[in-house]
């Protein structure tokens, strides 16, 4: 999906009151009737109406008329709103275009209140997961209304409390800006992420530095779970930076041990397929734990502000999505995945495909700079 942000000077105040009731209602309503909407909103029933309509036509909100009178936000709606609270705030004063898709995301340019160039990730979490969240219900007996909305601005929260403790702790990640909803700003990096670099010029050093980057993490108390060459970002001089946390887990947790093989085995196979590099050795768990060339991290990274049910549900959610895409699964098991419903209202459409081809294409150009380049547009 596409954030456009063409639109979003024309929506009015009261426009966005009645986008915000409709959000208010959603948290125990899968459609929200009319006239909650209204009563949220505390606008007569016609002005509501005609704004309900309006919103209808810009796609940020649906209407589910068939079985049930009910409004629901989409994508773009939850956008919209955390737009507004990031601009209001003076956070962003414009979003330009996408500069990276990821699996659960939408990456786009976007520039803060001093003209500088900052990141802004849109969490896109019910694009893959919804099934792990219906499996988990019991576990939340029933006390939120798990939705993609839910899902998507926890893992942005888990990512902006993660990104702030490592950056704290000296790790190398972007500097965190500010968190609303299922957004995250925070700085751009310079940097390309290593799955587009053909060759390195120094790829030892960066090996024997991935690998400490890996040990160190677990040593300051967590594993990242998908530490690879996705996430990994490489700057002209080969300086890393490490991105995209909300499927980090504590070292105690129950499948630590075998996500640390993993992010660990995934640079060992990136190394050797990609640049004919054969690792002869490679850090255990228990061997990093106990590694006391490392420093350990006093009392572990102080990240807080998460509920350890909230978490595992997460945590669950990115092993279900990393499942489903492993397995190539087509399979549309919720109303969140790719299909009719989505594609006529303003979610997930096959477009997505495509722009995910475009921007590979051009992911070996550098950004141009400067900033007013990005294509960047006033909120
Ligand atoms: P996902 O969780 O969807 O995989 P990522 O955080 O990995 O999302 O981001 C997707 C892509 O966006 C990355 O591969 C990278 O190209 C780009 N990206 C993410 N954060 C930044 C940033 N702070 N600066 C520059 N590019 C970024
Ligand atoms: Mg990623």
């Amino acid at each position: 999906m596409k954030l456009d942000v063409t639109m979003f000077r024309y929506i009015t105040k009261e426009e966005f009151r009645v986008l915000t009731a409709v959000e208010m209602g959603m948290r125990n309503h899968e459609h929200v009737p009319t006239p909650l909407v209204e009563s949220i909103a505390k606008i007569n029933r016609s002005s509501c109406y005609k704004i309900l309509q309006n919103l209808l036509r810009n796609k940020l909100v649906a209407h589910d008329g068939q079985s049930y009178d009910g409004w629901r936000l989409t994508y773009h709606g939850y956008d919209f709103l955390a737009l507004r609270a990031l601009a209001a705030r003076g956070t962003l004063t414009a979003v330009g275009r996408r500069l990276g898709v990821g699996k659960e995301s939408d990456v786009h340019y976007a520039q803060g209140p001093d003209g500088e160039l900052v990141a802004l990730k849109l969490h896109r979490l019910g694009r893959i997961s919804f099934r792990a969240i219906k499996e988990k219900r019991d576990y939340l007996r029933h006390r939120v209304h798990a939705s993609w909305m839910y899902m998507a601005k926890l893992a942005a929260a888990k990512e902006f409390a993660y990104m702030k403790a490592l950056k704290d702790e000296g790790f190398p990640v972007p500097t965190p800006i500010d968190q609303n909803r299922h957004a995250v700003v925070m700085s751009f990096v310079d940097a390309k992420p290593l799955f587009q670099l053909r060759q390195l010029q120094h790829p030892n050093q960066v090996l024997e530095h991935l690998m400490r980057l890996v040990v160190r993490l677990l040593r300051a108390g967590i594993v990242h779970g998908d530490f690879n060459e996705f996430n990994l970002m490489l700057d002209e001089d080969e300086k890393v930076t490490l991105i995209d946390f909300p499927q980090i887990v504590y070292n105690s947790h129950p499948n630590a041990e075998e996500f640390f093989d993993r992010d660990v085995r995934s640079i060992v196979e990136f190394f050797r397929k990609r640049l004919n590099i054969e690792v002869q050795e490679w850090p255990t768990f228990q061997e990093a734990l106990e590694d006391d060339r490392e420093e350990e991290v006093s009392g572990g990274l102080k990240v807080t502000g998460f509920k350890a049910e909230e978490d595992a549900l997460l945590v669950a959610a990115h092993e279900q999505g990393r499942a489903h895409r492993e397995d190539g699964a087509e399979e549309k098991c919720c109303f969140l995945c790719p299909g009719p419903l989505l594609a006529s209202d303003g979610g997930i459409e096959d477009e997505d495909e495509e722009d995910a081809e475009e921007v590979e294409a051009m992911a070996f150009q550098p950004p141009a700079r400067p900033a007013v380049q990005e294509g960047l547009q006033d909120l």
